[in-house]
């Protein structure tokens, strides 16, 4: 198999250097009837996808196929025609339907044998969980290895995983279930592929909230020349546009390095709609701001319904700032709870600037906290009237710094018009806290 003139089954022949791509190539198959079913949603791949990018195998190709041996060894036999390395999960367990065991061992000729070891970690393991003796001899399936096969140990379950030669590819063949398939992947493929592949991947991802993605693609025009090598992507998603940035291959500069120009560009191209990097979360940022003040939150829901504390207490320590939420969906809880007069409620209705400020103050002021978020909307899709139709929801936050009030005309389902209105809240909060400006 050549590409531009060279072998990809040999990786040691693929240039390495300045924005090269990881000539490391790899293929997936994923086994499963659930799979091509509907029923089951094929995490694997994606968590293969990025684990293998990102030891610096690129994936050229992704198969699922149904548990049928055959299926399952023509599979793998062109796979492994094409590409120096193939990674296949699912279908190890000792259930009939479990028979990718058969299918490797049609693809590449090797007889099944039994393994003792295997086998006598498999009694050990049924034993300690209190199985009663002999052990089904279902069980002794798993025990079951094609001939030439290295066993690669698995730490979370049962079935270990496999490792095959055949000419010139490497096959490694992992159970199905999401844990024990990222407890080996980790253990004995991503070392693997570090030791063979020119040079690992690395990213940086700025995130950002409250901006068009056709907008951030303007901000960041000149980013090839200001950048050059990166890759960039843009990633929509439930709270905003990710703009990741795949770093250039070595020109002498370390990856901190890299990261570092990559996130001074794009900060100052994108100013305060960015609210984190990598990992970073809304929730977790405006906890960090609120620690950092010494403030507590507390907040008020109407049609988010509670999805805001929620969201908040995702994080391991909110304890440290979060007083409370209260979901005062009718009106006579935003009087009760949060001490909305009800007169205002009557004057304005439930769905107004006004109510949204009288939350967010009224519940900072009734739990003593510092700050305090109120939101009150229209999520529908009934509910909506010409003047205040589906999707306007009103937010306010309240603290030290201000008080702040933003309308949003939202469009979508119910669950993506809450969603948004959650992250718009979080979002708000983060400025008025930072000291940034109001957005809108
Ligand atoms: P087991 O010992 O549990 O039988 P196995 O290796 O045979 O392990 P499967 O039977 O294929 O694995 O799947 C076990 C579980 O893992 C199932 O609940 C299945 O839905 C889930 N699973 C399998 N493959 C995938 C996949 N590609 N993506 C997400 N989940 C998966
Ligand atoms: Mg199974």
């Amino acid at each position: 198999v050549v590409a531009r003139g060279r072998s990809v089954l040999n990786p040691s022949a693929a240039p390495a250097g300045p924005g090269a791509d990881a000539a490391f190539v790899c293929e997936v198959v994923t086994i499963g009837n659930e799979l091509l079913s509907g029923r089951t949603v094929d995490t694997n791949f994606a968590f293969l996808a990025r684990v293998l990018e990102a030891a610096g195998a690129r994936v050229l190709r992704h198969e699922s196929v149904a548990d049928i041996p055959d299926a399952i060894a023509t599979a793998i036999q062109s796979a492994m025609s094409r590409v120096p390395l193939v990674v296949v999960t699912g279908g190890l367990g000792p259930t009939p339907d479990d028979v990718t065991r058969k299918g490797v061992s049609v693809a590449l000729g090797r007889p099944l044998s039994l393994d003792p070891e295997i086998l006598e970690n498999l009694r050990t393991r049924w034993r300690a969980r209190g199985g009663r003796d002999p052990m089904p001899p279902n069980n002794e399936l798993q025990a079951m290895v094609p001939r030439g096969a290295t066993v690669l140990p698995n730490p979370v379950g049962s079935a270990p995983g496999l490792q095959l030669q055949h000419e010139a590819s490497t096959l490694f063949v992992l159970p199905g279930v999401p844990s024990e398939m990222e407890a080996i992947t980790r253990a004995s493929i991503v070392p693997w592929i570090e030791a063979r592949a020119p040079r690992s991947v690395s990213y940086f991802t700025m995130r950002t909230h409250g901006i068009w993605e056709s907008v951030l693609a303007e901000k960041l025009a000149d980013l090839p020349t200001v950048l050059p090598g990166y890759l960039v992507a843009f990633l929509p998603g439930g709270g905003g546009v990710d703009v990741r940035l795949r770093l250039p291959g070595g020109d002498g500069a370390s990856v901190d390095e890299l990261r570092a120009r990559a996130r001074s560009a794009l900060a100052e191209r994108i100013g305060p709609y960015a609210f984190g990097v990598d990992d970073d979360s809304l929730e977790g940022v405006v906890g960090k701001l609120l620690v950092a003040r010494g403030y507590h939150l507390a907040v008020a829901e109407s049609c988010t319904g509670g999805l805001l504390a929620g969201r908040i207490t995702e994080i391991s320590g909110s304890s440290a700032y979060f007083e409370r939420g209260v979901v005062c969906y009718s009106n006579g809880a935003k009087t009760a709870l949060a001490g909305v007069p009800a007169s205002l409620i009557e004057e304005h209705g439930a769905v107004s600037e006004e109510v949204a400020r009288a939350l967010a103050r009224g519940i900072a002021r009734e739990s003593g906290a510092q700050v305090g978020l109120g939101v009150t909307g229209i999520a529908g899709p009934t509910g909506g009237t010409p003047e205040k139709p589906v999707g306007t929801v009103h937010l306010a936050a309240f603290a030290p710094e201000g008080e702040w009030h933003r309308k949003l005309a939202l469009t979508g389902t119910r669950s993506s018009i809450r969603d948004r209105s959650v992250a718009s809240a979080l979002d708000l909060a983060r400025r008025l806290l930072a000291g940034l400006p109001q957005p809108g």
